[in-house]
């Protein structure tokens, strides 16, 4: 069993005084913890303080087309108005993870999950043992040791969905709130997000009259997998779109105008990086198979 650090712990009721602790140095913010108190654990942050979510009332609102940040994964999922018009959103929320994590994961917390690593979400004497990384403690980068950046992947399940459903992303802090675009908060540096220090998601603005959009993620087990790719593909007027992620620090999004073009375009944008999970060439033989799955489940 690893152990529990001291931490220093706040729970602010206000969104403002919730900005205010967080822009202190070094602090980070918790919802559901369940990304964050494994890290923890595995000493892969030591946090000045915790600011909780959980008494920001703010954070657990929704309404047509509004989902507070504060929501639970399985909330969102069993919202009448996201299954009817943003069936993928639904469907993300239940690939992640398993339904008892599902229950405490929130949006906000899914949106700014931090990118992933074989060789980085271990614990701290496993990385040690192996020197560390460019990421964490260390000078060198396993998965690509002649680079000089990150290549940790993006593995936040609803990411692709609502970025093909166009959605907005609410976030308050110190200097007020602002809305920045859901494939705006993904860098190719692997930071998720890009907030500013003190910045909190508050919550996800949807548009009215979103496209048709599939969701699917492949992964080893049925369950509490990470992807090996996940994938988004949308339909509208002006052909087809598709969103895939799980393959490096940012998702790769493409467009063609009928379906071969678009499974094309994927397969020749993804290279996906070696892990010891699974082979390269699979997983990039599977893209083409997940866009064409996910294209031919949209609606006629
Ligand atoms: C066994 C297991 C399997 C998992 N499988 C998956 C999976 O398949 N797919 C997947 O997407 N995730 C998976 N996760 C990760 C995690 O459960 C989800 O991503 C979840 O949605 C994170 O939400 P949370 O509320 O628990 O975030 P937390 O753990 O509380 O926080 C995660 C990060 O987000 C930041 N944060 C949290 N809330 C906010 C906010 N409102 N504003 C700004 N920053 C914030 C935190 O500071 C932290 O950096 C898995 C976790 C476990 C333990
Ligand atoms: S991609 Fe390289 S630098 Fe990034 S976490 Fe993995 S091993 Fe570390």
């Amino acid at each position: 069993m690893l152990p529990f650090p001291r931490l220093n712990y706040e729970a602010p009721g206000t969104l403002d005084e919730a900005a205010r602790l967080a822009a202190e140095p070094g602090a980070k913010i918790l919802s559901g913890g369940t990304d964050l108190l494994p890290s923890l654990k595995h000493g892969l942050f030591r946090p000045s303080v915790l600011v909780s979510t959980r008494r920001l009332e703010a954070l657990y609102q929704q309404s047509p087309r509004q989902l507070g940040a504060g929501l639970s994964l399985r909330d969102v999922s069993r919202v009448s108005w996201v299954n009817a018009e943003y069936p993928a959103l639904a469907a993300a929320c239940r690939t992640v993870a398993t339904p008892t994590i599902q229950g405490m994961a929130t949006l906000g917390g899914n949106l700014a999950l931090d990118t992933r690593c074989v060789y980085y979400n271990q614990p701290e004497g496993w990385r040690v043992a192996l020197g560390g990384c460019l990421k964490c403690e260390g000078t060198i980068c396993h998965v690509a040791p002649r680079g000089s950046g990150c290549y940790a992947a993006h593995s936040a399940d609803t990411v692709p969905a609502l970025w093909l459903y166009g959605a907005q992303v609410r976030v308050h802090g110190p200097g007020g709130e602002r809305s920045i675009d859901v494939s705006a908060m993904c860098q190719s540096d692997g930071r998720v997000p890009p907030l500013a220090p003190g910045e909190i998601i508050a919550g996800v603005r949807l548009p009215a009259r979103p496209p048709a959009v599939v969701h699917r993620k492949l992964r080893l087990r049925a369950a509490i997998d990470y992807a090996q790719l996940l994938v988004a593909v949308s339909r509208d007027d002006d052909g087809y779109r598709a969103v895939i992620s799980a393959v490096g620090p940012r998702p790769v999004a493409v467009a063609g105008r009928n379906v071969p073009e678009l499974v094309d375009a994927a397969h020749a944008a993804v290279q996906p990086l070696a892990t010891h999970l699974s082979a390269v060439t699979w997983r990039k033989k599977m893209v083409r198979v997940e866009v064409s799955r996910a294209a031919a489940a949209l609606p006629a």
